[in-house]
């Protein structure tokens, strides 16, 4: 069987992994870019690692750690030197106990020394087993979580830590689509905090759960998921350009020339398959494009850690949508992570743009870097001027899975039924790392089993 795949970043690199050891199965890997990974890239600029994307993955979802397991790279696995982080709220940072992350407020001490939610807040976000469950509909982050904990602790909490990190607004965002492990907890239990709480004493303190990287920075998980496909044709620096179905194959037209495959694999975002689709398949093409898309920019600051009046501790703060700020959330990356830069020096990623927020296409390199050093500057006031700085840009990157996006995904395979095509990736179902690496799998098992 001829399979093509178009996209080398981690979703089609892992349907390509699998296919290649599958007997009597070809397999060709197209990108238009000439290296491999998408939007994982990591750079070295001087004494810098800067993670140009992802930083790191959620080991509890444990796809790509199998996979990265599976490629000997378990030594390479490292945990976060620290998991605090704080909120921004009214122009100050507060810390956030874990247990409020991790949606426990009735945890010893965690609402104790909280500064940022008032008396009335905490009662109610105690409150929250006694909330009957949700009728089954679907609903957004910011009604789920309002609902069952109040609105502050949502606003505050959740909403920055579920939503915001997608540069997404939390009013739209599918529970459903994004979280569906939440709605379990309160289907089954009742409760997400005693759910949750039940979860972390079954798993003990010392297992390794959390967010977790890799020592020479997140692009080495591509790489060498790239090294290891021996049995597969790579096709860089190729661009899909078009795509007819016909009998039972489908053809491809690239930027090197024509190609008939049996069964295709499209690993690119969904508007991408969307334009590939408008002459073939309209239908399908039109319902891809209603995926919505928003695009975000990192900038990377790096500071003398002497130019802080205060040390900062922590790996860094989120914003709640309703903070008015250019920033939806900063990393103290060198705290979070080992060798990211010089003992003495402090490297920052400052996340910008989001639904509803800050549009960063409006904007030039300069004029972003500036918002996020003139923001820090009224935040933790450095004494000086950073020492670096650079911007990556990710245009129309973020897919927004909206209210509605698990009706519109079975609208979009009901549209393709019948043809050799299969989609995955982060549009679809689940746009983590680990998502995407299932979803790849996935596709190359259930080719296999034909
Ligand atoms: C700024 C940022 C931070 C993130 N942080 C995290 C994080 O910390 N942890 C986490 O788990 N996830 C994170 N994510 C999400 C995660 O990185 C992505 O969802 C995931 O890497 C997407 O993988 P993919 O293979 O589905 O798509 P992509 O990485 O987008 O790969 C698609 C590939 O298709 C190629 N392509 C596109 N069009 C064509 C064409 N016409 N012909 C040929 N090739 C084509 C592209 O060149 C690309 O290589 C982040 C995403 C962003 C943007």
């Amino acid at each position: 069987m001829r399979i093509a795949i178009v996209g080398a970043g981690i979703s089609g690199l892992a349907a390509a992994y699998d296919l290649q050891k599958l007997e009597g199965f070809e397999v060709t890997l197209f990108d238009k870019s000439a290296g491999v990974g998408g939007k994982i890239q990591t750079v070295r600029e001087g004494d810098y690692l800067i993670e140009q994307g992802p930083d790191s993955i959620f080991s509890a979802k444990p796809w790509a750690v199998d996979l990265m397991c599976e490629l000997g790279m378990e030594d390479e696995l490292v945990e976060p030197l620290s998991s605090e982080f704080s909120i921004l709220t009214k122009g100050k940072l507060h810390k956030v106990p874990r247990a409020l992350a991790t949606f426990i407020p009735s945890a010893s001490g965690a609402l104790e020394k909280v500064g940022f939610l008032s008396a009335a807040a905490k009662r109610r976000a105690l409150k929250e087993a006694e909330v009957e469950p949700g009728a089954g509909e679907d609903e957004s982050i910011a009604s789920f979580f309002r609902r069952r904990f109040g609105r502050k602790f949502s606003e505050l909490v959740a909403e920055p830590l579920l939503a915001g990190t997608h540069a997404g607004d939390p009013e739209k965002l599918s529970m459903a689509a994004m979280y569906p492990a939440y709605l379990g907890m309160e289907r089954e239990h009742g409760s997400v905090a005693e759910a949750a709480a039940k979860r972390q004493h079954a798993s003990g303190p010392s297992r390794k759960v959390g967010f977790l990287t890799l020592k020479g920075g997140m692009a080495t998980f591509p790489q060498r998921l790239a090294n290891a496909l021996t049995n597969v044709r790579c096709m860089p620096s190729t661009e899909v350009l078009g795509l007819a179905p016909e009998s039972g194959a489908v053809r491809l037209q690239t930027s090197s020339g024509e190609f008939v495959f049996d069964h295709l694999i499209l690993a690119v975002p969904a508007n991408v398959a969307s334009s590939l689709l408008a002459g073939s398949r309209p239908g399908a093409a039109e319902k891809l494009g209603q995926i919505q898309y928003v695009s975000t920019a990192i900038a990377t600051l790096v500071y003398k850690r002497s130019a802080f009046p205060e040390p900062l501790t922590g790996n860094g703060f989120l914003v709640p949508f309703s903070e008015p700020s250019a920033i939806t959330g900063c990393t103290w990356s060198s705290n979070k992570w080992a060798s990211r830069a010089p003992e003495d020096e402090l490297l920052i990623r400052a996340f910008m743009g989001r639904t509803g927020g800050l549009n960063v296409d409006d904007f030039d390199d300069d004029s972003l870097i500036a918002q996020a050093a003139d923001e820090l500057s009224v935040l933790v006031k450095p004494s000086q001027p950073p020492l670096f700085t650079r911007l990556d840009r990710w245009p129309k990157a973020m897919a927004q899975y909206e209210l509605g996006h698990l009706a519109l995904l079975a609208g979009i395979e009901e549209s393709l039924a019948g043809l050799p095509i299969s989609l995955v990736g982060s549009s679809y179902r689940g746009n983590s790392i680990p998502d995407c690496v299932r979803q790849g799998r996935e596709a190359a098992r259930k080719l296999a089993a034909k």
